[in-house]
């Protein structure tokens, strides 16, 4: 468990999300467009309603911030939105490079 301040808020998270808030301040730093597909991308488009915060925080981090490096992004790119299964995760990289080679 680390153990940040966020808006004067102590907040406990475990260490995996150190990586994923480093990633949100990166992009926001580098102030990155929205990705070219969320129009389209179910994942941007909908509210998953059994982790909201998780999604708000992977929308912030590759919706809306370095989308070239999300799992759904290069399985899109590379074999089109029909192809690229819902439960797709932005950070699912090796799940996403599988689907491509399979395909
Ligand atoms: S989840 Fe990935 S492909 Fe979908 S809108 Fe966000 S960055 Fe783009």
């Amino acid at each position: 468990m680390v153990l940040i301040v966020f808006s004067k808020t102590l907040i406990c998270l475990p260490i995996k999300y150190i990586y994923i808030i480093k990633q949100l301040l990166t992009s926001v730093k580098k102030n990155m467009s929205i990705c070219d597909v969320a129009q389209n991308c179910p994942f941007f488009m909908a509210e998953l309603a059994t982790r909201p915060g998780i999604a708000e925080m992977y929308k912030k981090i590759y919706c809306k911030g370095d989308y070239e490096t999300c799992a759904r992004y290069m399985v899109i790119k590379a074999l089109g939105l029909d192809k690229t299964p819902d439960d797709l995760y932005p950070n699912m990289l090796s799940r996403a490079e599988e689907i491509v080679a399979k395909n």
